[in-house]
């Protein structure tokens, strides 16, 4: 039997759900066009959308809230967020932000023009969808490995060096405004990236003078695999490995309802001052004064404490150690999922469960719509629905290398019994095998289509 991890908490408060039956279940998914983002919470069972702003808040957390100062200029949650990314950071500057898509929105306000590339080990979503939606052009050099499922290599997420240098000898240091790394790497599996990798991608950056942004949205949870991981990190601490991460940037997008465990918010950092003026006055007219950034001061006092509880390390090894567990469960009972598990998810790999169904006919789709309907499980498709991308030259689609089905756990929420439920119901679906059949649009907006997409069973 695998090894669960002890919660390093004990529940205080409780939240009722929902459990539904089958038939109610068929009948919400025709309403929401098979579209899981389309169902509403309360038809739902085991939650495992996403691990974005569901996690528990802690008793400190809702403590610290009761001190928010909700003055519109220089409120003092301002100054204790400050002091937390400061310390954990180092950067000189930062803005808080509604949440991370608002950072990089801000962001690319100021860096990315028509033409322009970004590169990064892989994108995710919003990321990419930001930079397409100013004319620039995103480009994912993760390391081959990446699209193994089955390869064991320990960090998964590495950019690969090689790929960095030749991309940006063929399109031009001067057509990179930025470049990026995503830890962990979300739209690979969660994987992490190294800290000997990220101090190469520095290096190649800042040889070709490209300002170096890091998309921290699991920072922790990165440091945590380097610190299990990376021989040399043994025996620092998560705090000292992730200053060294983020010294070796120039700045950082963070979306906080990852591993600084709030409901909302985000940050956007930086060391250039000419860049914080122009970043200030674009917040000022999109998100909010740069003291609160669309946010109240409350969330900014549970975003400072979140931030140190989010670094601690038996949180962590429990953190972890659970999506370790839900990984061996799957495992056993012969599920193919991403190998090694990586921090917030377990990617269940639909092309290999159903190798029956096109590329073009969404097997991920089709097995999200398949966890709903056998055990009211939500998950995510990672795969040609959210990522396949049009290329402007040849007018071809371009599918990604893997078509998955994200479990995100959201931080602190569920327990082994949910965990344990989960497995079993995933093994149900699998025995349906050729009897589940794929999907087609009925209707697909052009950015982040996965959100409000309708579909029809082929
Ligand atoms: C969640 C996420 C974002 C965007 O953050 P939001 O708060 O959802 O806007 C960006 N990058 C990565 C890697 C993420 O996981």
């Amino acid at each position: 039997m695998p090894q669960y991890p002890p919660e390093p908490f004990r529940i205080k408060s409780v939240e009722h759900v929902g459990n539904i039956s089958r038939k109610e279940r068929e009948r919400a998914l025709k309403a929401a066009g098979y579209n899981v983002f389309g169902l509403r919470s309360d038809q739902i069972f085991i939650d495992l959308l996403t691990d974005s702003g569901t996690g528990a808040m802690s008793d400190r957390q809702w403590a610290a809230m009761m001190r928010g100062d909700e003055s519109y200029a220089g409120a003092s949650s301002y100054y204790r967020l400050k002091e937390a990314i400061d310390k954990i950071f180092g950067f000189k500057f930062f803005v808080p932000t509604h949440q991370g898509r608002a950072a990089e929105n801000i962001l690319c306000s100021q860096l990315v023009t028509p033409g322009v590339y970004v590169p990064n080990n892989m994108h995710f979503d919003t990321t990419q969808g930001n930079i397409l939606a100013r004319g620039g052009r995103p480009e994912n050099l993760v390391i081959d490995e990446a699209a193994d499922p089955s390869n064991p290599h320990p960090f998964k997420g590495n950019m690969d060096i090689e790929k960095l240098e030749a991309f940006i000898a063929r399109v031009g240091a001067e057509n990179i405004p930025l470049g990026m790394i995503t830890i962990t790497n979300n739209a690979g599996g969660g994987q992490p990236v190294s800290l000997e990798n990220m101090h190469q991608v520095s290096e190649v950056y800042h040889t070709h003078g490209i300002p170096f942004f890091i998309d921290a949205c699991r920072f922790a949870e990165n440091a945590y695999f380097i610190k299990m991981r990376e021989k040399k990190y043994k025996r620092r601490s998560i705090l000292e490995i992730t200053q060294e991460t983020f010294g070796l940037s120039d700045g950082a997008t963070m979306s906080a309802k990852k591993d600084a465990i709030v409901n909302i918010g985000g940050f956007l950092a930086m060391n250039d001052e000419e860049l914080f003026q122009g970043v200030s006055n674009e917040l000022i007219l999109r998100e909010g004064f740069p003291t609160y950034g669309g946010l109240a001061g409350r969330d900014l006092d549970a975003i400072a404490v979140g931030l140190w509880e989010g670094m601690d390390e038996a949180y962590l090894e429990y953190r972890i150690g659970q999506t370790a567990y839900l990984a061996a469960c799957l495992r056993e009972v012969g599920i193919p999922i991403i190998e090694p598990p990586g921090g917030h998810a377990v990617y269940i790999d639909a092309g290999r469960m159903f190798p029956h169904i096109p590329k073009e006919q969404f097997p991920g789709q089709a097995l999200a719509v398949e966890l709903y309907l056998e055990g009211g499980i939500r998950g995510v498709e990672l795969g040609s629905v959210m990522f396949s991308q049009v290329d402007p030259e040849s007018g071809e689609t371009r599918h990604p290398p893997l078509e998955l089905v994200r479990l995100a756990i959201p931080r602190r929420v569920y327990t082994q019994a949910h965990l344990d439920t989960i497995a079993d119901v995933v093994a149900r679906v699998k025995k349906r095998g050729k009897k589940v059949r794929g999907y087609r649009f009925t209707y697909a907006p052009k950015l982040l289509r996965h959100f409000t997409a309708r579909f029809e069973p082929v």
